[in-house]
């Protein structure tokens, strides 16, 4: 599984020639570690106003050094003021540059909450654009800004919808592991909601080192702080299924990381390295195929019986039978379906008509980008992939009332057993087709699956998070 590609063209006379030849000269990206700062500098605050404020209180309690800039536009021909609030440590705002230490950059977080006309973009937008050779190695940019819905004037629905278009261009000229992503408001939802906060905490964090170009919605103001936030999921029983090995290990290792009890689950034929992996995370095994129409009663019951509730679930087991459809045949077909999304909603249907799960129950299913652009020889998986979407956002309208969540994850090109078996030159092509140019680890996968698992999440439900550096591959 190793890139080697990336090996060769990051040292010696292999970085040299990549460099001549313009080739992709893709870097070791910033992951989560226990104990480091949360980003890797200084932020800078672009915009006014009670939003911009509240931000501002929020990323200083989380010891982020914050400088701001009210985001407005130099008068055309004139030099840009500085324009610093008064409580602000700022430098002029062009170029933002460091901070007190002089250390580059660690992000721009840009509140555009207010914004009611397009015009009204060009101020804290250029603003930013100003920094942005400050950044410094996998800086974060995060937009935090209002869905535009149906209701909105066109105007307002053109500038809110204007953002979409900014971020997903900005973070594709990003470089050196710096990501843009953005955080929706729905109408209502204040900057500092809980789930926002929780949200813009998570995409400055190493944890999403390979979300790029992705919004997050924060419906509502559901949603809680963890009060360590080392341990955002202390409490918590949660419960993967395909946890041998793969994405579904690596979620099953970050859930118990973050603090919570995890419930493996596997086919029998995985059954040693399923109990190696509960072992390691000091939690239980539970062998079983889940296509068995008893699977939700037996994963209700071991958790139960052995941990006293199910409060999380993570809907990981996957398959893939690729053919075209030309050559398709109804056991590829049927398989893909029966485990990838059938088995889902028949585990589903049992747990939700328990009566036995509390309140705030979270549901984390994996999806794919194939299931959001589609993917030559793969209408089978692409089926089922869709459909986890169109559950997803069904069972997160079933579980509003009782404080719970229903999201997906989208993998793009995950460094796995899976891609490690694509032919050599489509791996190699696969691999760069994205803004950081590399494929993700499983780590990637369930750093985003922790986060929306844990009560920081609480008022995100029914989104689709695309874990993919900004593949090119759909939207
Ligand atoms: P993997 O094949 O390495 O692991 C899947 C696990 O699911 C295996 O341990 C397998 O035994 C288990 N499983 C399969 N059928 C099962 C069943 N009926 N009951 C119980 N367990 C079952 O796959 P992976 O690459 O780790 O993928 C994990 C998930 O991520 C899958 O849903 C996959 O579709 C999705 N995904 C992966 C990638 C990628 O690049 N690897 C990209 C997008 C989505």
């Amino acid at each position: 599984m190793a890139d080697k590609y990336t090996d060769f063209v990051s040292r010696g006379w292999g970085r040299d020639l990549a460099k001549r030849l313009g080739l992709p000269q893709p870097v070791a990206l910033r992951r989560y570690e226990p104990g480091a700062p949360l980003v890797a500098g200084p932020v800078l605050l672009v915009g006014a106003g009670a939003g911009a404020d509240a931000l501002e209180t929020a990323l200083k309690g989380w010891d982020v050094e914050v400088l701001r800039d009210p985001g407005v536009a130099p008068a055309a021909g004139g030099t840009h003021d500085a324009g610093a609030s008064p409580s602000s440590s700022a430098p002029p705002a062009a170029p933002a540059g460091a901070g007190r230490s002089g250390a580059k950059l660690g992000g721009i977080v840009l509140a555009l909450d207010t914004v009611a006309r397009p015009e009204d973009l060009s101020g804290p937008i250029l603003a930013a654009g100003r920094a942005l050779r400050s950044l410094g190695p996998s800086a974060r940019v995060v937009t935090v800004s209002r869905r535009s819905s149906t209701a909105d004037e066109p105007a307002l629905a053109a500038a809110r919808a204007g953002v979409d278009g900014i971020l997903r261009s900005l973070a594709k000229e990003l470089h050196s592991g710096a990501t843009g992503n953005g955080i929706l408001l729905a109408e209502g939802v204040e900057a500092d909601a809980p789930s926002a906060l929780g949200a813009l905490r998570f995409l400055l964090s190493g944890r999403s080192a390979f979300v790029d170009g992705q919004f997050l919605t924060v419906g509502t103001a559901k949603g809680e702080l963890p009060a360590d936030p080392e341990k955002p999921l202390a409490g918590k029983v949660a419960v993967v299924t395909g946890a041998a090995r793969g994405i579904g290990a690596a979620i099953a290792r970050t859930l118990a990381r973050d603090g919570a009890k995890v419930v493996v689950v596997d086919v029998p034929a995985a059954g040693d390295s399923l109990a190696k992996v509960a072992n390691e995370v000091r939690g239980t095994a539970l062998q079983l195929d889940i296509t068995k129409p008893e699977a939700g009663e037996r994963i209700l019951e071991h958790a139960l019986a052995r941990h006293g509730a199910l409060d999380i679930l993570v809907h990981n087991a996957g398959i893939t039978r690729d053919k075209l459809l030309a050559n398709m045949d109804p056991a590829r077909w049927d398989s893909v379906i029966a485990v990838n999304i059938a088995a889902q909603l028949r585990i589903n249907e049992a747990l939700l008509g328990s009566g036995r799960l509390g309140d705030g129950f979270r549901l984390v299913s994996v999806a794919s980008t194939s299931g959001i652009a589609g993917n030559r020889g793969q209408t089978n998986y692409a089926a089922s992939k869709a459909g986890v979407i169109g559950m997803v956002r069904s069972t997160a309208a079933r579980l509003a009332a009782s404080g719970g969540s229903a999201n997906a994850v989208a993998p793009g090109f995950i460094e796995t057993e899976m891609t490690a078996r694509i032919p050599f030159a489509t791996r190699e092509v696969a691999r760069r087709l994205n803004s950081l140019q590399q494929g993700g680890l499983p780590l990637d996968v369930a750093e985003a699956i922790a986060f929306l698992a844990s009560d920081a999440a609480g008022g995100i439900s029914g989104n689709v998070l695309r874990v993919c550096g900004q593949n090119l591959v759909g939207q």
